[in-house]
């Protein structure tokens, strides 16, 4: 059975308008015809079941017949905070993360972080996960943000379980098997933390936890703590 394709727009209207990448792909790479079945998305986590009704220079009409919950999105509210990374190792971080269910991502800078980040590399990460959030069937796209290592952490003051990826911990803090409800995860980039920022962490009620013997690499852990707390929160049943 064909692939239905899906489509993120700004808002849903009986007659929905596809444009700029959305129209491109549409018309350029996938050459949509009238007729042809799509899923739009606004990002709300509701499916809507459209029919291509006109194919048009610049814009790509789309007649809503339906709609639907999504049942693809994570339950528990799941924000990933993971240090600028060298390279376009962040794109695969981001790209992971939003196929294991994370609701948002937050890229920040710290002591020993040495790649940077510019508006258009955020861009460029927001359309890495718009494209990710499409493959998986998503019904909605996890904001991307950038800012400073403090300022990231203030941003999970409301979630119930915070936890902090330390490569120097002893032990973990908090049980990861056992936890439930929404999560704040915190992985450091190359270089990883300084003891000044792991504290700052545990004083913003972070929990240290190990992520094993081994020293893994910034993307791996990223990608490792994500798929434990999907684990832990039911989401892979
Ligand atoms: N430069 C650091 C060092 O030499 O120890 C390693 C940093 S590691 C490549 C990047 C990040 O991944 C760390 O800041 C931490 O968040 C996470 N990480 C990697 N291995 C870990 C482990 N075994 N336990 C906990 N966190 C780990």
């Amino acid at each position: 059975m064909a692939t239905v394709r899906r489509f993120f727009v700004q808002s849903i209207a009986r007659e929905t308008v596809l444009s700029g990448d959305e129209y491109s792909h549409a018309k350029n790479v996938l050459r949509l015809q009238e007729g042809d079945e799509v899923v739009l998305l606004d990002g709300s986590g509701a499916e809507y079941d459209a029919v291509v009704s006109h194919v048009g220079k610049g814009e790509v009409l789309c007649s809503v017949v339906g709609q639907r919950p999504s049942d693809k999105e994570c339950r528990a509210n799941v924000r990933l905070l993971v240090g600028a990374l060298k390279g376009d190792k962040t794109e695969l971080v981001v790209q992971k993360a939003t196929e294991l269910g994370v609701s948002h991502i937050c890229v920040f800078s710290s002591r020993f972080c040495s790649a940077y980040m510019n508006e258009n590399k955020l861009q460029r990460l927001q359309k890495v996960a718009r494209e990710a959030a499409k493959q998986c069937l998503r019904a909605t796209v996890p904001a991307v943000e950038y800012m400073d290592f403090s300022a990231a952490l203030a941003s999970c003051r409301d979630y119930e379980n915070k936890i902090f990826a330390c490569e120097f911990a002893q032990k973990s803090e908090t049980d990861l098997k056992k936890i439930a409800g929404s999560c704040a995860l915190v992985v450091g980039s190359e270089g990883g933390f300084s003891q000044e920022e792991a504290e700052e962490a545990r004083a913003a009620g972070f929990a240290w936890v190990s992520l094993g013997r081994r020293i893994l690499r910034a993307e791996t852990a990223a990608i490792a703590l994500t798929s434990a707390v999907m684990f832990s929160l039911g989401e892979w049943q």
